[in-house]
C-alpha cells in the first residue's frame, strides 16, 4: 500500500480526496509556496462511465496563506471540467490557461463549457495553448488545427442565435461571443523535440515537448519553486506496435527528468490483444501500459506517478462497448502493473478530485 493519508474533505464531498503528507517543519508556514494537482477527471476515451468526468488535471500554485490559489493551470478539459472545477472552488473566470494535450474530445469537450461561462459571466481572454495547425498527409490526409477549434468552439450557439440572444441582454457581454475569451497562444511547428518553454507567470514556468499519440500531441512539465509535475497526455512510443522496448514516449521519459509528479494516461496490459481482448490493437498501442509507465518513471527518478485516463475504467467489467478480459480491475490491479517494472516511487491510481500537494520547504 502506498504510504499516504486519504480522506475525504466536506468541500470535495462526495469525491474522493488524496493529499500527500508532509511533516517538513515549515509545512504550515503561510508564506510556504505550494502546488496542488488535481486529476478533474479520469475517465479515457469518448465513453460514458456514470459520474466519471473526461480527462484533465488542474495545476494551481500559490502560498499556503492563499491555499495554493494564485495561479491556476487546466490541462486538458473533458467532460465536465467545470463541474469539477466547481467542486474544488474553481470559477471558470480564474482560470488563467488552458493546455491542451491533443485534440481528442474526451480532452476537450468541457472547453466549450469553460469559455462559454466565462463569457456568460463577464470574464476576459484566458490563454489557449495547444501545437500550431498541422497538415497530415497519406490515406487519410486532413488539417488538426486547434486554432480553428478555439475559434470555431461555440460555433453551434452561434448559428442558433443563441450568443446574439445572450449578447442582447447585457451591454457588458462580449458580442463577439465566446470566443472573445480565447487568447491562443499556438506551439508552432516545427514541435518541439526537446523542452520549449511555452508559457510563464512569475515563478510558474510551463514547457511542451511533443509525443506521439495523434498529430499535433504534445506533453507539458511545470516548473514552480513549490516542485515540478509533467502532464504526458494519451503518449505512447513513436513505435506503432511491437517488438519495441517500451510502449512509453521519449518525449515524455526527456521532459520527466527528476519531475515531482507524472501525470500520465495508462491502459492495462490485461486489455491488450495478447489477453484476447477486443479492443482495438492500434488503440491499445498508443497508449502507453502501467508497467511501461512505471519503468519510464524509475529511469527519469520521478518520485510520483498519478495514473489516470484509466483503460480499463476501475471496477467496471467492460470499457465502452469493450469487455475486460478476466473481470474489472481494482487499484490494486494498477498499482501492481506499475511496481512490476520495479518502481519504487509512490503510485496513485487516479480517481476524480485525487489531489497531491507539493511544498517549497520540502524541496
Ligand atoms: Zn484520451
Amino acid at each position: 500500500m502506498n504510504d499516504f493519508f486519504q480522506y475525504a474533505v466536506s468541500r470535495l464531498m462526495p469525491v474522493f480526496c488524496v493529499v500527500g503528507l508532509t511533516f517538513s517543519g515549515l509545512a504550515n508556514a503561510q508564506n510556504d509556496h505550494c502546488m496542488e494537482v488535481t486529476l478533474t477527471g479520469t475517465l479515457g476515451g469518448p465513453a460514458f462511465h456514470k459520474d466519471l468526468a473526461g480527462s484533465g488535471t488542474l495545476v494551481r500554485y500559490g502560498t499556503v496563506e492563499s491555499g495554493c490559489s494564485d495561479v491556476f493551470l487546466q490541462f486538458d478539459a473533458g467532460r465536465a471540467t467545470g463541474m469539477r472545477l466547481s467542486q474544488l472552488g474553481v470559477a471558470a473566470n480564474k482560470v488563467d490557461a488552458v493546455f491542451i494535450t491533443h485534440l481528442h474530445s474526451d480532452h476537450t469537450v468541457g472547453l466549450i463549457d469553460l469559455l462559454q461561462t466565462r463569457w456568460h459571466f463577464f470574464g476576459g481572454p484566458m490563454d489557449l495553448i495547444c501545437s500550431d495547425d498541422i497538415t497530415v498527409k497519406g490515406t487519410h490526409p486532413r488539417e488538426m488545427s486547434c486554432g480553428n477549434f478555439g475559434k470555431n468552439i461555440t460555433a453551434a450557439a452561434e448559428i442558433a442565435g443563441e450568443i446574439a440572444q445572450r449578447s442582447s441582454e447585457s451591454k457588458k457581454r462580449e458580442s463577439a461571443g465566446p470566443t472573445s475569451m480565447v487568447n491562443f497562444m499556438p506551439v508552432t511547428l516545427p514541435l518541439p523535440s526537446t523542452p520549449r518553454g511555452v508559457w510563464q507567470s512569475g515563478d510558474v514556468a510551463v514547457s511542451a515537448i511533443a509525443s506521439t499519440h495523434i498529430a499535433g500531441h504534445l506533453s507539458y512539465r511545470v516548473d514552480t519553486p513549490a516542485g515540478s509535475v509533467v502532464i504526458g497526455g494519451d503518449a505512447g512510443n513513436e513505435k506503432a506496435a511491437p517488438p519495441r522496448e517500451s510502449s512509453t514516449s521519449a518525449g515524455v521519459e526527456l521532459i520527466s527528468k527528476n519531475a515531482d509528479v507524472l501525470v500520465h494516461s495508462t491502459i492495462h496490459p490485461n486489455f491488450g490483444p495478447d489477453n484476447g481482448s477486443t479492443f482495438p490493437a492500434n488503440i491499445f498501442y498508443r497508449q502507453s501500459s502501467s508497467t511501461d509507465l512505471g519503468a519510464l518513471a524509475k529511469r527519469a527518478g520521478v518520485k510520483n506517478l498519478m495514473l489516470t485516463h484509466l483503460i480499463p475504467v476501475l471496477g467496471a467489467d467492460s470499457h465502452g462497448i469493450y469487455p475486460v478480459p478476466g473481470g474489472a480491475l481494482s487499484e490494486a490491479d494498477y498499482e501492481q502493473s506499475a511496481r512490476e517494472s520495479g518502481y519504487k516511487g509512490k503510485v496513485y491510481v487516479g480517481k476524480d478530485l485525487m489531489t497531491l500537494r507539493l511544498l517549497e520547504s520540502d524541496q
